[in-house]
């Protein structure tokens, strides 16, 4: 974030959002749920999945590619395998639904498949992990984003695939989980929009133009900047690239055909008139694996054997999945959230537009 980045508290940015998702229409609960998930993506540090999503949830609100205050409904439910369809209700609602009948139904059989189809955006699919963890349960969650043409298959310069990303977690046995959580493009869609809007650069190379050449340029994504617009991806004619060449391609193809095929909500493509997401998951007992003692064990055993590896950089240190996020909690809980001014003003004026006055930024 530049050094002219705005900071709002946590708190008070929470029960304005909570407002505004009110203001336009959602239940006190449901804008609640939407305005802590959105600020607890930016608290862990994932800003592209945090606040800056407010303007585009509500136009998505008016247009009708969300819908306000849907529940789940069951389209089957065969005791380990439950296929539910989110309706296009708000991810922050259809989500926890999922995952919480996932999570209980785990507990009773060992384990338990969700197919979730239809959902609107599921946000930072970690949150899921998280709270999996939180009940004892290793889960592990494939997700893709149906309408979303974004990143171009290894070896190819056009857009086939969304930003799909995998999380899985493993509970910590009494000290923190382990929460693995990216989208399979290198770098996730809405980094690319907070990069267009004077938020953090991209890394070179994470954008591929039409002649195949390598980018770090938002507008290969969204065309060029207009700040009267709101960004739109179908306005760019480069793609995203897959993280880690092949492997991630075909990691993402996978989400495509495990959150869109297989789960019925579509696997991505041309011809949507909506985005949402699909998602399978996947939930484990902890307990029935064998005694927590033995399992706590070998986790802290292997989780500090790892980290005790020599740093590349002197003064560096060697992380493992779910701590950067835990730690920038403990930052941003204290002194607020960055953002970018830009964006910072996108969203207090769409709260205004709703009567719904903004919190003063912190300094
Ligand atoms: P990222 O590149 O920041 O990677 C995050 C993962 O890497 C986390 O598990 C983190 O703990 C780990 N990590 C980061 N730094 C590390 C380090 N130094 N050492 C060890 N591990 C480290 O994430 P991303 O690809 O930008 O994705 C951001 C978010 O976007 C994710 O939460 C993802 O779920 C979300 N997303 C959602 C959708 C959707 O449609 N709902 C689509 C794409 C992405």
């Amino acid at each position: 974030m530049g050094a002219d980045a705005v900071r709002i508290d946590a708190g008070a940015l929470t029960v304005f959002l909570a407002e505004v998702f009110h203001a336009a229409g959602c239940s006190q609960a449901e804008g609640q749920r939407v305005a802590e998930n959105l600020v607890g993506a930016n608290l862990s540090g994932h800003d592209s999945h945090g606040v800056i999503r407010t303007p585009r949830y509500l136009g998505w609100l008016k247009s009708g590619n969300l819908v306000a205050d849907r529940d789940v409904s069951v389209v089957s439910d065969t005791g380990a395998l439950m296929i539910l369809d989110g309706q296009f209700g708000f991810g922050q609602t259809v989500g926890p639904q999922a995952v919480a009948r996932g999570i209980e139904r785990a507990k009773e059989l060992g384990v338990a498949v969700v197919a979730l189809r239809h959902a609107g955006h599921l946000g930072r699919i970690g949150a899921f992990a998280e709270t999996a963890a939180a009940e004892n349960q290793v889960s592990v969650h494939f997700v893709n984003v149906a309408g979303s043409v974004l990143v171009a298959p290894f070896g190819g310069a056009e857009r086939r695939m969304s930003t799909a990303p995998v999380a899985i977690g493993v509970p910590g046995a009494g000290g923190a989980p382990v929460i693995l959580d990216f989208a399979t493009s290198l770098v996730a869609e809405g980094k690319v929009l907070v990069a267009s809007k004077g938020g953090k650069p991209l890394p070179e190379g994470s954008l591929i133009g039409p002649d195949g050449r390598l980018s770090a340029d938002p507008a290969m994504l969204y065309g060029p900047s207009d700040p009267a617009v709101q960004p739109n991806s179908r306005n760019g004619a480069g793609a995203l690239v897959a993280m880690g060449g092949h492997k991630g391609s075909g990691l993402a193809l996978m989400c495509e055909l495990l959150a869109g095929a297989l789960t019925g909500s579509g696997a991505t493509g041309p011809g949507y008139d909506k985005i949402y997401n699909g998602m399978l998951s996947i939930y484990m007992s902890r307990d029935r694996f064998g005694a927590e003692d033995d399992y706590a064990r070998e986790l802290r055993r292997y989780v500090d054997y790892v980290k005790s590896a020599k740093p590349v950089a002197g003064g560096g240190e060697v992380l493992v999945p779910g701590e950067p996020e835990a730690r920038m909690r403990g930052v941003r809980r204290k002194d607020g959230i960055p953002l970018a001014p830009d964006a910072w003003d996108a969203i207090a004026g769409a709260g205004r537009d709703l009567g719904v006055t903004p919190p003063a930024p912190l300094s």
